[in-house]
């Protein structure tokens, strides 16, 4: 039989009517003559009450234990999907992780999933047992101890299976009907996308459409797992993540991402000598600063001026980072300038590696609404620039409309 992984996010399993309606949708995959994988994400809000308990009750918690309390929203929705599926005459059965096993690193609460043993699966297939629900998000550490996966990590959970069973896609059913260029909240002509590639996925997910799991698009990349993602609540085609080779259209841009709330951090007259970004950015990994951009200027009379972005809620943290290498002699700067009043706005398309001009048609777009650029980087198939906040929906909207992404 060939096989299917379907995935149901949290609001997709969000009430025991919804549980029904998504198991609607498996009993029709298995009618059209799959045997299906279910992967199921807790019921939506479940898993951030979880992570509160465990909070309010240990605030210096035991990971080990956060992962025992956290994992259990999805054994929750992982049997009520099989008793549905059962009600409704399918033969189902559900499986937590560690009963797969899904083995994993025992990074607990970030977990990465090693391998999944499907032996036990394949004989319940073979058996004839038409759907395995599996409680996402789970896994069993070399210690045997359940691990999980990071938050929205029920999508790796599915990734994962859909390689690991040889299955003909992996869809994701979510609250969303698909990736669109730009989100639609920001520009009204934004367009969703009948396919788009891995690796532009892959910039969006990290640049913040927060649809798939980072992790999980790189699995579906590695393995080359067909990846769907479409509506639970309606029925409109989703959208194909898939290899370059299969997409259709080929705009040279497919996307306009953007993170809002960005901090642009600058090292003014910094000592200019071998390892002095090393000395900056140690420490700055060391306290936890998810450091994006980087760009060194060129130094003057031994000087140099470092500038980087980051989150805003991590500036605290980096500012202590930095003047504690500064008080303990490791660097040498003038004055540390931090703008929390910026955003990122990036274009992404692989067509982007063959074709001139794209940064230059970015630029003049921005300057034509005088948005004012204040850190450009780029990479094959990307580039992003900070600009004042207060002028993010706008640099969104012009660079949709430049690129005409509303167009196929
Ligand atoms: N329930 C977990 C979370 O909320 C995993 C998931 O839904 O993907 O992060
Ligand atoms: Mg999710």
């Amino acid at each position: 039989m060939p096989r299917l992984v379907m995935k149901f996010g949290g609001t997709s399993v969000a009430d025991l009517g919804r549980i029904e309606n998504a198991a609607r949708r498996v009993a029709a995959e298995v009618e059209a003559g799959y045997d299906v994988a279910v992967v199921v994400s807790a019921m939506s809000g479940k898993t951030n009450e979880l992570v509160g308990w465990v909070r309010e009750t240990a605030p210096l918690y035991d990971a080990r234990e956060y992962d025992a309390v956290v994992s259990s929203g999805e054994n929750v929705t992982a049997g009520l999907m099989a008793l549905t599926l059962q009600s409704m005459g399918v033969d189902a059965r559900s499986w937590q992780g560690w009963q797969v096993p899904v083995r994993t690193t025992s990074a607990h609460g970030a977990a990465r999933i090693e391998d999944i043993e499907t032996a036990n699966l394949d004989a319940k297939f073979a058996d004839g047992v038409k759907v395995a629900v599996i409680a996402g998000f789970q896994g069993l550490s070399p210690e045997n101890r359940i691990t999980t996966l990071g938050r929205g990590g029920s999508d790796t959970t599915a990734v994962a299976f859909a390689a690991a069973l040889g299955a003909e896609r992996c869809d994701i059913y979510t609250d969303v009907d698909g990736i669109y260029t730009t989100d639609p909240r920001v520009a009204d002509k934004a367009r969703k996308l009948e396919r788009i590639a891995y690796e532009e996925m892959l910039e969006l997910a990290s640049l913040g459409a927060k649809v798939l799991q980072t992790r999980s698009v790189e699995l579906a990349m590695r393995y080359k797992v067909r990846l769907q993602v479409l509506s639970s609540f309606e029925d409109l085609p989703g959208t194909l993540v898939c290899d370059e080779e299969e997409l259709m259209e080929n705009n040279v841009v497919s996307g306009v991402a953007y993170q809002r709330d960005e901090a642009k951090m600058t090292l003014l007259a910094v000592a200019d000598r071998p390892g002095i970004a090393a000395a900056i950015f140690g420490p700055l990994a060391e306290a936890g600063v998810n450091v994006d951009m980087i760009v060194q200027n060129i130094s003057e009379g031994g000087h140099t001026d470092m500038t980087f972005s980051c989150p805003v809620d991590e500036v605290t943290k980096a500012t202590r980072a930095l003047e504690t290498a500064q008080a303990n002699g490791e660097i040498n700067y003038a004055k540390l300038d931090a703008d929390t009043n910026v955003a990122k706005v990036s274009i992404v398309g692989i067509g982007m590696r063959s074709h001139a001009g794209v940064a230059q048609k970015m630029f003049k777009a921005l300057a034509d609404e005088g948005v004012n650029i204040k850190v450009i980087t780029t990479s094959e198939i990307k580039t992003s620039v900070l600009v004042d906040r207060k002028y993010l929906e706008l640099a969104v909207q012009a660079l949709h409309d430049a690129f005409e992404l509303e167009k196929a």
